[in-house]
């Protein structure tokens, strides 16, 4: 079957592969529609999970299923799903203990794309079918559905890891598709102001769209100075976490006040350490709460969130700039990701 692979690190092209094989509760599945990520730029060109050889590329999709294994329950050959980006191993003991994500070890309920073949391949296969994957509903689009596989659940978890809460006021750091998503999320959640930290124009037009209430533009000076000026010298309650740098972090603690938390979701490509300043981190005494992490992923997250799309209440479509017909501008819809041209939120492939 034809694929869309890393070959190696900085290299990327078409290769031939294997049909996988399909276990008892496992499903092979064909795309219907898939998105290029961030992430896949971060794994190919910075090596940032390190070397991989012929690895299909890819976790973002929506697909119809075609072969499950004989003890899925509740999926059947010619299904319609929604795929999350992470797909853990149900029964681990890290699953048991709260951490999906990290079934197997640390970020090893990411396989798509990581540990496995990912989703730009004709066919894939996809574990524990009736934990991870959800019936795409009727009334999202192909085009929407691949939003739901990361985008959505992972600018949520950055709202959630931050610990939103009605009122408050929440920095945004970073407003591409995730961060824009964590716009959103912190939004649902009650946030009464969110300052979205971003440059590209139809960034910011989205970031206000989805509730953004003050931009700040980093490249005019930091971003803590900005969201000081902002807050009246106060600071912020939240931050959410989704661009930037291992140095970003300094210019976060800098603008929380005593008591706030910071939840990042962004991909650390590069950089050896990340950079916590001693006074603003109240000389280690603050309060001032770090947490970091992969989304959850699974069938139940897959689910609520479509609830969200299936409602209206959250309108995924102001994502996706960029769409393509045909698997063959696969390789033309990851390159936008990777040069990043000014317009560009998101590009997605109809099969
Ligand atoms: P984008 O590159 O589209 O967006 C990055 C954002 O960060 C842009 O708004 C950009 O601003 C801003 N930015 C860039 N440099 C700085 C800086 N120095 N200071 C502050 N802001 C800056 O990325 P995505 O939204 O696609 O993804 C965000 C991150 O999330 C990636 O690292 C991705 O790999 C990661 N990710 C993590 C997942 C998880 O489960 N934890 C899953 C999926 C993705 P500008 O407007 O100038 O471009
Ligand atoms: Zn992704």
């Amino acid at each position: 079957m034809k694929a869309y692979a890393m070959l190696s690190l900085g290299k990327t092209g078409w290769i031939d592969k294997e049909v996988p094989q399909c276990g008892p509760m496992d499903a092979l599945c064909k795309p219907i529609a898939v998105a290029p990520c961030t992430s896949d730029v971060h794994t190919v060109w910075e090596g940032a999970v390190g070397e991989r050889h012929n690895m299909v590329l890819g976790h973002e999709c929506c697909a119809e299923i075609i072969e499950v294994g004989s003890l899925v329950k509740d999926f059947k050959p010619g299904d319609r799903v929604l795929v999350p980006a992470i797909t853990p191993d149900w029964n681990s003991l890290e699953a048991q203990a709260g951490f999906s994500m990290h079934s197997g070890g640390v970020l090893a309920g990411w396989k798509f794309s990581n540990f496995k073949d990912g989703v730009f391949s004709e066919i894939f296969h996809v574990n524990d079918a009736d934990g991870n994957l959800a019936l795409l509903p009727e009334e999202i689009s192909p085009e929407d559905a691949c939003m739901l596989s990361d985008m959505v659940p992972t600018g949520f978890h950055g709202a959630e890891l931050a610990n939103v809460q009605y009122g408050d006021t929440v920095l945004v750091i970073g407003i591409g598709p995730v961060g824009l998503m964590g716009v959103a999320g912190a939004n649902l959640k009650g946030a009464a102001r969110i300052l979205a930290v971003g440059s590209r124009p139809n960034c910011v037009e989205a970031a206000k769209f989805y509730g953004a209430t003050d931009i700040i533009n980093y490249k005019n000076g930091t971003i803590s100075e900005q969201a000081l000026a902002l807050t009246k010298g106060k600071g912020v309650d939240r931050v959410i976490v989704a661009g930037g740098t291992v140095d970003t972090f300094e210019e976060a603690i800098k603008a929380m006040k005593p008591g706030a938390s910071l939840g990042n979701v962004n991909y650390l490509g590069t950089g050896d350490y990340i950079k916590i300043p001693r006074v603003d981190w109240g000389v280690g005494m603050g309060h001032k709460q770090i947490n970091g992490g992969l989304m959850p992923g699974g069938r139940l997250r897959m689910e609520k969130l479509g609830a969200l799309v299936s409602t209206g209440k959250l309108d995924v479509s102001k994502l996706i700039t960029h769409r393509f017909k045909g698997f063959d501008h696969m390789e033309e819809a990851l390159f936008l990701m990777k040069d990043k041209p000014s317009d560009l939120i998101k590009p997605v492939v109809v099969f």
